[in-house]
């Protein structure tokens, strides 16, 4: 099954911003781009400016008017209702296609995820941080499990490999009830993420447990809507160095019996080295999934910790 990345279409190349130009990002359009397919979006063409077009910015008008979206050199021409109604419907026709994630435009009024300028009519900027794209927010509301992120802190390595992290754990969820959403598949794929919970949040881990020892007594479709938004949410948690170690250790321990003392010194040598941050989380991992090769487990086998996404994506090396 494909994986469908919705993009903001100038971080793809497109030449589609107020100034004809584009803000491609090299990770998105060409690293990530044959894992997946692209739907490109730019709402401010969409809801019919032209290319190029004066600029637009959020504007607070204070109470009760609140934020608005408009031009920056004429605040007449207020472009709110029109992007809000696009948003509303774009994101309600996204929804029904299983995309997997998003990646956004940062700073952009329209696509910006966080900390986008509003501007009080004095011409200073009112917050920083609380501004958030109409467009993205629309998206946001009508997927609170969607990945999304924006293209300037995919830079970042422990940002970008989670969230391609979630996109392929979202579209393994989404393969998971390909053929019907039932209670044995959701237990089936829970099983198989239980150290990947127990990396990104111990709490969520326990929590998400008793919620699957329960779906006997939920209806599948609602469990499996409500099940989606919180297992997202729990491994939208960055996996810390600390529960990184537990679950290298916990994974230790299937191995007592298989290795010899040597080499039972050497995967608590890498584990120890990881948890100083001398070593990367692949020294260990490598180690495990040899061993495992050698000692084969059913159980750790299907463990998605081990193989999250495809090596080629080399996203572990900085981790
Ligand atoms: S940031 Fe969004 S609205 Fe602006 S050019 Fe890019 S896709 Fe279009």
């Amino acid at each position: 099954m494909t994986i469908k990345i919705g993009v903001s279409s100038c971080v793809i190349g497109d030449k589609v911003r107020f100034d004809s130009g584009h803000k491609r990002s090299h990770f998105v359009a060409s690293e990530l781009e044959p894992f997946v397919d692209f739907v490109s979006v730019c709402p401010e063409v969409g809801i019919g400016l032209p290319v190029p077009r004066p600029t637009i910015r959020l504007l607070d008008r204070g109470e009760p008017i609140g934020v608005r979206l408009v031009e920056t050199k004429d605040a007449d021409a207020d472009y709110t209702e029109k992007m809000a109604k696009f948003s509303r419907d774009k994101a309600e026709h996204l929804s029904g296609l299983e995309l997997c994630g998003y990646v956004v435009c940062a700073k952009s009024p329209t696509c910006g995820m966080e900390r986008v300028k509003v501007y009080r009519e004095s011409g200073y900027v009112a917050s920083e941080k609380v501004g958030v794209g109409l467009y993205t927010q629309a998206l946001m509301k009508r997927m609170p499990w969607l990945p999304i992120e924006e293209d300037g802190r995919l830079n970042d390595p422990i940002l970008k490999e989670n969230f391609v992290f979630r996109i392929f754990a979202l579209r393994d969820f989404y393969d998971s009830v390909a053929d019907g959403v039932t209670r044995h598949a959701i237990v089936a794929f829970h099983s198989r993420y239980k150290l990947v919970l127990m990396a990104h949040s111990p709490s969520d881990y326990k929590a998400l447990g008793k919620f699957v020892a329960d779906i006997a007594n939920h209806d599948i479709n609602e469990f499996f809507t409500e099940y989606r938004t919180r297992f997202m949410q729990a491994i939208a948690k960055r996996a810390t160095r600390k529960n990184n170690t537990n679950v290298l250790m916990h994974l230790q321990g299937y191995f007592k019996r298989a290795l010899d003392k040597q080499q039972k010194a050497e995967l608590a040598d890498l584990i120890h080295a990881y948890r100083k941050g001398t070593m990367p989380l692949l020294a260990p991992l490598t180690l495990i999934n040899h061993h495992l090769n050698q000692n084969p487990d059913a159980y750790l086998q299907q463990q998605s910790y081990l193989h999250p996404y495809p090596d080629s994506l080399r996203l572990r090396y900085g981790l």
